[in-house]
C-alpha cells in the first residue's frame, strides 16, 4: 500500500557527534529575523533560488504568525523544502543574493526561516490534492529528483512507484550529505512526507538486476529516470583498496548509518580532491577530532572547486592543504594496515615525476567524483548519455530520447545540488503531466 513502510537508522552512529551547523530558530528568533525582511519588489533571493520559491511571501507570513500558509507557500514551489531548507548552499543562491550583502550587512537568514516553517507547519494537508487519473509512472532512484517528481505527479492524481536498490530510500540525501547538515533520520522523516502524499517506495529493487528497462515501460506508461550518480570514482588508486582507503561517498554513508564505524587509532587522515565532497569530508574528520587532516589537491588553492566558505570552515578547523599534488603510492605496514601516501607534484593537474612529499596517515578517503550509471540509462531504448557520462535530455522538459522516458538530477547534470535535483523532478513532473493529458 503506499506510503505504508516507515524505515529507521541504526540509533548509534558517528554522525550523533556532529553540532547542528544551521540549528533551528525559536519562536522568537524566527519572527525578530522575518522582521528585517524588506519584502523586496523584484526580490533578488527568488531568482537565486533553483525552484523560485516565494522567500519574501513565507518570510512575512511568519513575521505575522501565519506559519501554515508559510509551509504552503514554500512547498507549493519546492516539496522537498525542509531537506534545502538544511543543506542548501544559502550563501551562494539566496542569502548570497539578499539585498542586506550588497550593503555589507547580514543577509536575512532565509535557510534558517524556511527550516523554521517546516518544522513547525509542514504537513500533506496544506497541498491541494486533484482527483484520482488515469496514469502510472514508474520511478528509478528514490532521491530528491525522484521524491519531488513522484510528489508532484501523485498531487496531480496519477498512480507513482518509485523503485531504489538500496535498502533506505532517499538517495545521496539520506546517505551522501554531510551529518552535520542533515541526519538519515530527518531525510526519512521527510520521505514519510513524500509517501503521504500518496507515492509508493519499493527499496532493495535494482534496474537491471530485479527489473529490465523493458519490463518497467510495460508496468507503467512514463518513466523516470533517476538512478544518481554510481560508486566513488578511485582514480588510479583502484589497486591500492582495501581497509583504510574508501571512497568519499562510502565514508559518509559509513559515518551517518553504521554503527560499527569508528575513528578509533586513526591519528591523520588524508582527503582526496578539491570539491564540496572532499570540503565535507574534511570538517568531518577534523570535527570529530582527527589531529591532523589535510586535504591534497591535483591543482591550486585558488582553482578548487569547492565554495570558498567552506574552504574557510576547513582552515578554521585547523586542515592542512597540500596543493598541486598527487598520490602515487599508497603504503601499507606488514600487517596490510595503511600507513602513508606519497605525493609528486602536479602541472597543469597531471602527476610529474617530481617527489614532492611523503604523508603518515592511517585513513585515506578518495572524494574525486562519481562513476557515471551509463549501462542503466541503456536499459531504455533511446535514451543516450553524452561525452561525459550525463543523460542527454530536453532541457526544459526533461524528456530524453525515448518520449515515454523522462530524467532529472546527478544522472542528467553530472552531479549538482539537492534543490537543483528537485527543480528538474517537478519539471519533468509537469511535462509528463501534458504528455499524459495529452498536451504534448
Ligand atoms: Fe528579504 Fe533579502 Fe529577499 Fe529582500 S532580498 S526579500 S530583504 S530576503
Amino acid at each position: 500500500m503506499a506510503g505504508s513502510t516507515r524505515w529507521t537508522v541504526p540509533p548509534e552512529r558517528l554522525d550523533l557527534r556532529f553540532e547542528d551547523k544551521r540549528p533551528s530558530f525559536d519562536g522568537k528568533e524566527a519572527f525578530a529575523e522575518a522582521s528585517r525582511c524588506l519584502y523586496c519588489y523584484d526580490a533578488p533571493c527568488i531568482t537565486a533560488c533553483p525552484t523560485s520559491i516565494d522567500i519574501p511571501t513565507y518570510i512575512r507570513k511568519i513575521a505575522t504568525g501565519n506559519l501554515r500558509g508559510s509551509a504552503r507557500t514554500i512547498l507549493k514551489s519546492n516539496l522537498l523544502g525542509y531537506s534545502c531548507s538544511r543543506v542548501c548552499p544559502v550563501e551562494v543562491l539566496c542569502e548570497g543574493a539578499c539585498v542586506y550583502v550588497g550593503w555589507g550587512r547580514k543577509p536575512i537568514e532565509i535557510g534558517r526561516l524556511q527550516r523554521f516553517a517546516m518544522e513547525n507547519a509542514r504537513q500533506p494537508s496544506l497541498l491541494p490534492r486533484a482527483e484520482k487519473r488515469e496514469g502510472s509512472i514508474g520511478l528509478v532512484g528514490a532521491g530528491p529528483a525522484s521524491l519531488a517528481c513522484a510528489g508532484t505527479l501523485s498531487l496531480l492524481g496519477y498512480e507513482t512507484v518509485i523503485y531504489e536498490k538500496a535498502e533506505l530510500p532517499g538517495g545521496l540525501n539520506v546517505s551522501g550529505i554531510a551529518p552535520q547538515k542533515i541526519r538519515a533520520e530527518e531525510v526519512l522523516d521527510e520521505v514519510g512526507f513524500i509517501q503521504d502524499l500518496g507515492v509508493e517506495i519499493r527499496t532493495g529493487q535494482a534496474l537491471g538486476r530485479d527489473f529490465s528497462g523493458q519490463e518497467l515501460l510495460d508496468r507503467h506508461d512514463v518513466v523516470f529516470f533517476a538512478p544518481g550518480l554510481g560508486a566513488d570514482s578511485l582514480r588510479g588508486l583502484s589497486g591500492a583498496r582495501g581497509e583504510g582507503l574508501v571512497g568519499a561517498v562510502e565514508w559518509i554513508a559509513r559515518m551517518k548509518l553504521d554503527p560499527g564505524t569508528s575513528l578509533d587509532g586513526i591519528r591523520s587522515a588524508a582527503v582526496l580532491g578539491g570539491g564540496n565532497t572532499a570540503l565535507d569530508v574534511v570538517q568531518e574528520l577534523a570535527s570529530l577530532g582527527v589531529p591532523e587532516v589535510c586535504l591534497v589537491y591535483r591543482r591550486s588553492e585558488e582553482e578548487m572547486p569547492g565554495y570558498e566558505h567552506e574552504w574557510l570552515g576547513a582552515r578554521k578547523l585547523g586542515v592542512r592543504l597540500l596543493e598541486q599534488a598527487a598520490v602515487t603510492r599508497v603504503a601499507r605496514d606488514s600487517n596490510g594496515a595503511l600507513s602513508g601516501i606519497e605525493l609528486v607534484r602536479t602541472e597543469g593537474g597531471r602527476p610529474t615525476s617530481e617527489r614532492l612529499t611523503s604523508v603518515e596517515c592511517q585513513l585515506v578517503v578518495v572524494a574525486t567524483g562519481q562513476e557515471r550509471l551509463i549501462e542503466l540509462a541503456a536499459q531504455f531504448p533511446g535514451v543516450a548519455c553524452d561525452e561525459l557520462g550525463c543523460v542527454i535530455a530536453d532541457e526544459e522538459t526533461l524528456v530524453t530520447g525515448n518520449p515515454r522516458v523522462f530524467t532529472g538530477g546527478d544522472c542528467r547534470n553530472g552531479g549538482k545540488e539537492v534543490v537543483n535535483a528537485v527543480d528538474e523532478g517537478q519539471r519533468a513532473a509537469r511535462a509528463i503531466d501534458s504528455l499524459l493529458r495529452g498536451e504534448s
